[in-house]
C-alpha cells in the first residue's frame, strides 16, 4: 500500500513497536491477522487486517511481514468455503500475505508435544472432573478455587492418560487437559484452565488424525511464537486473558516471545456483526446471503460498492485506541462518497420516469452531444450523448404548480437538460385519476453546449435519459438493515428491528453508455448517489442490475433531525 499516511501521531500500537524497533529489541516486526474460518469477514475485521497488514506495510523497510494464519483448531465449524472467502476479501482489501500463509491445524503435533512438555514438568494434569464438577470448583471472584483430584497424579500417570487421550480411549467430556498454575489467582482465566479437550470430530485439514483439540488459549500464544510474530494484536476481551498467554510462552519450549497487545474492537450503528447473528440472518433467509449489500461483511461491502480505498480510509480515521465504543455508520458512508465522488464517472438515469415529449423535434432526429464523464476528472474522458423526440425525466423535476423557489420544469417554464439542451414546458397530460402522464415541451434551438440565451430564464439543469436509446434497468435501493441504532440491544431481538424498506427494487431508465458495462462498474447516477452494477446478478445487455451504494447526502442525518 503506498497511500500517504498522514504523519499525525502515531497510535498506542504503532508507538510500542516503533519503539521496539528503536532500541534493538526487535530488528523488524512480525503480525498476523488469525482469522478462524467459520464464517465471512465483516467490517470489525477489516479494522484488524488494516491494522495488521498497515504495520508490516509500513515498516517494510526493516523486512516487516503480516501473516494470514488460519486458526481452524476448531474441528467443528469450520468449512473451506469460509477459507476461500477470506483470503479474496483479504486481498480485494488490498493487502498481500506473501509467502505468510499459515494453518494452525499443521501446529498440532506441536501443541501435543508442548502438552507433554508441560505435564513432564508437574505443570498440566488430565482430570476427569466433568464441566460442571469444574465450574463449581473453580469458585468465583471472592472464594479461592479447590483442585480436583485429577491434580494428584503424578507425571507419569499423566503422560499415560494423556497418551490414552490422544489414542482415542475416551469418550467426549470423560476428560480435559488442564494446566496447573493457581486455583486462587485473582485472575479467573489462571484457575488452572482446559488446554485440551476430547472431540471425535473430523477435521478439514487433519482428518481423523486427532480426536483431541487444544483450546484458543493455549494454542494461540504458541502458534504466534512458532511464527515468531513479534506484536501479536487483539481485542479488548483478551486482555483478562494476557496472563496465560504469557504463561503459555513461559512455559513450553519455544524460541521466540511474542507479545499480546489488545486494542478496541470496531462496533458501528445499525448493524450486527456478531458471527452468530450474521449467520442466523443468512440462514434464516432475511438477506439473500453472505454478500448481501446491506450486510456489513466485506463480501457484502463490495457488492454494495463500497471502493476498498474507502474501507481503509476508515479504518485509518476511526483509529486504535483502548477504548470500547461505537462508531456512526455514517462516518464509513462519508469515507465512501469521499473516494466515490473523486473516482466515480457520472452516468445519468432516471429512476421514477416521466415522459417528456419535444414537440419541434422531428421523430428519428438526433441531437448528439459530448459530455464529460466527471467533472473535475478530464482523464476520466468524455462519451456521447443522444437525443431524440421523446426522453424521460425525473417525476419530481416536473410540477404542476411550481412554488417560487422551484427552478425546474412546469407549465410555461424552462430547464437545461444536463449535457444537452434548454427545453420549455409547453403543456401536459394527465390519467383519470389525476396524476401527471406526460409532458409536452420545445427544444430551444442552439443552447446545447452554450450559454443560456438573452431573454430565457433558466436556472437549473436535470437529468434524463432518451427514451429511443435509454436501457431498462432494474435498480435496487439499499437501505440501513436495521430501524434502530443499536439492534443488538433491542428488546426483541435484533430481528424484531429488521428495517423492512432496507431493499427496494424498482425498474429504471439508465443511458445508453450502461448497456456493456461489465459487473462492479461504479458510477455517480446524477444527482442521485452513487451506483455499481450487480456483482452477481448483472448481466451486461440481457439483464442491467444496479445497486444504489449510498446517496448523494445522508437522508438520515435529516430524519433523525
Ligand atoms: P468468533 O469469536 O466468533 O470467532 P471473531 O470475530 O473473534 O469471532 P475471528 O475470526 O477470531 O472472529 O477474528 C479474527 C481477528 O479479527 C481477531 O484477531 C479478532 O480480534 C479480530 N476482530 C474480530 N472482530 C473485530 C472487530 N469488531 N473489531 C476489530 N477486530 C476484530
Ligand atoms: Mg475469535
Amino acid at each position: 500500500m503506498s497511500e500517504s499516511t498522514p504523519s499525525a501521531k502515531l497510535d498506542f500500537i504503532r508507538e510500542i513497536i516503533a519503539a521496539d524497533l528503536a532500541s534493538g529489541k526487535h530488528a523488524t516486526t512480525i503480525t498476523r491477522f488469525p482469522p478462524e474460518p467459520n464464517g465471512y469477514l465483516h467490517i470489525g475485521h477489516a479494522k484488524s487486517i488494516c491494522l495488521n497488514f498497515g504495520i508490516a506495510g509500513e515498516n517494510a523497510a526493516t523486512g516487516a511481514r503480516c501473516h494470514l494464519r488460519f486458526d481452524d483448531t476448531n474441528p467443528e465449524k469450520e468449512e473451506t468455503e469460509y477459507v476461500e472467502s477470506i483470503k479474496a476479501d483479504v486481498r480485494w482489501l488490498g493487502f498481500d500475505w506473501g509467502d505468510g500463509l499459515y494453518f494452525a491445524s499443521n501446529y498440532f503435533q506441536f501443541f501435543y508435544d508442548c502438552a507433554v512438555h508441560l505435564i513432564k514438568n508437574g505443570l498440566a494434569y488430565v482430570d476427569h472432573d466433568s464441566a460442571e464438577e469444574m465450574r463449581i470448583k473453580r469458585g468465583n471472584l471472592t472464594t479461592p478455587g479447590t483442585r480436583s483430584a485429577g491434580a494428584e497424579h503424578t507425571v507419569e500417570e499423566n503422560l499415560d492418560l494423556f497418551a490414552r487421550m490422544r489414542a482415542g480411549e475416551f469418550k467426549e467430556g470423560e476428560c480435559v487437559l488442564r494446566a496447573r498454575i493457581d486455583m486462587s489467582s485473582s485472575n479467573m482465566n489462571l484457575r488452572d484452565p482446559v488446554l485440551y479437550r476430547i472431540m471425535h470430530a473430523h477435521h478439514h485439514n487433519t482428518g481423523d488424525a486427532w480426536c483431541i483439540y487444544p483450546m484458543y488459549d493455549y494454542a494461540h500464544p504458541l502458534e504466534d511464537a512458532l511464527e515468531h510474530i513479534t506484536h501479536s494484536l487483539c481485542t479488548l476481551e483478551f486482555e483478562n486473558h494476557r496472563p496465560l498467554y504469557d504463561w503459555v510462552i513461559e512455559n513450553c519450549p519455544v524460541a521466540s516471545k511474542p507479545r499480546q497487545i489488545e486494542f478496541a474492537r470496531l462496533n458501528l450503528t445499525y448493524t450486527v456483526m456478531s458471527k452468530r447473528k450474521l449467520l442466523q440472518l443468512v440462514q434464516e433467509g432475511h438477506v439473500s446471503g453472505w454478500n448481501d449489500p446491506r450486510l456489513p461483511t466485506i463480501s457484502g461491502i463490495r457488492r454494495r460498492g463500497y471502493p476498498a480505498e474507502a474501507i481503509r480510509h476508515f479504518s485509518k480515521r476511526i483509529g486504535i485506541t483502548k477504548f470500547n465504543g461505537t462508531t456512526d455508520v455514517a462516518l464509513l458512508e462519508f469515507e465512501v462518497r469521499e473516494v466515490l465522488n473523486a473516482t466515480a464517472p457520472r452516468r445519468m438515469a432516471v429512476l421514477d420516469p416521466l415522459k417528456v415529449v419535444l414537440e419541434n423535434v422531428a421523430p428519428g432526429t438526433h441531437e448528439v452531444t459530448e459530455v464529460p464523464n466527471h467533472p473535475q476528472q478530464p482523464e476520466l474522458g468524455v462519451r456521447e450523448i443522444a437525443m431524440t423526440r421523446e426522453i424521460w425525466i425525473e417525476r419530481e423535476d416536473f410540477m404542476e404548480d411550481p412554488p417560487k423557489k422551484f427552478y425546474r420544469l412546469g407549465p410555461g417554464r424552462c430547464v437545461r437538460l444536463r449535457g444537452g439542451p434548454i427545453i420549455r414546458c409547453t403543456g401536459f397530460g394527465k390519467n383519470d385519476a389525476g396524476e401527471v402522464t406526460l409532458i409536452h415541451a420545445e427544444m430551444i434551438p442552439g443552447t446545447t453546449g452554450a450559454d443560456t440565451p438573452e431573454g430565457i430564464e433558466c436556472r437549473a439543469a436535470i437529468h434524463w435519459v432518451d427514451a429511443a436509446n435509454g436501457i431498462e434497468a432494474e435498480v435496487r435501493l439499499y437501505d440501513r438493515l436495521f430501524t434502530v441504532e443499536d439492534p443488538d440491544g433491542a428488546e426483541g431481538g435484533f430481528l424484531s428491528v429488521i428495517n423492512p424498506d432496507s431493499l427496494k427494487s424498482i425498474r429504471a431508465w439508465v443511458e445508453p453508455s450502461l448497456a456493456g458495462v461489465g459487473p462492479e462498474f461504479s458510477c455517480q447516477f446524477e444527482r442521485i448517489g452513487y451506483f455499481v452494477s450487480d456483482l452477481a446478478d448483472h448481466q451486461p445487455g440481457i439483464r442491467p442490475v444496479f445497486n444504489r451504494t449510498v446517496a448523494l447526502r445522508d437522508s438520515w442525518a435529516k430524519k433523525g433531525s
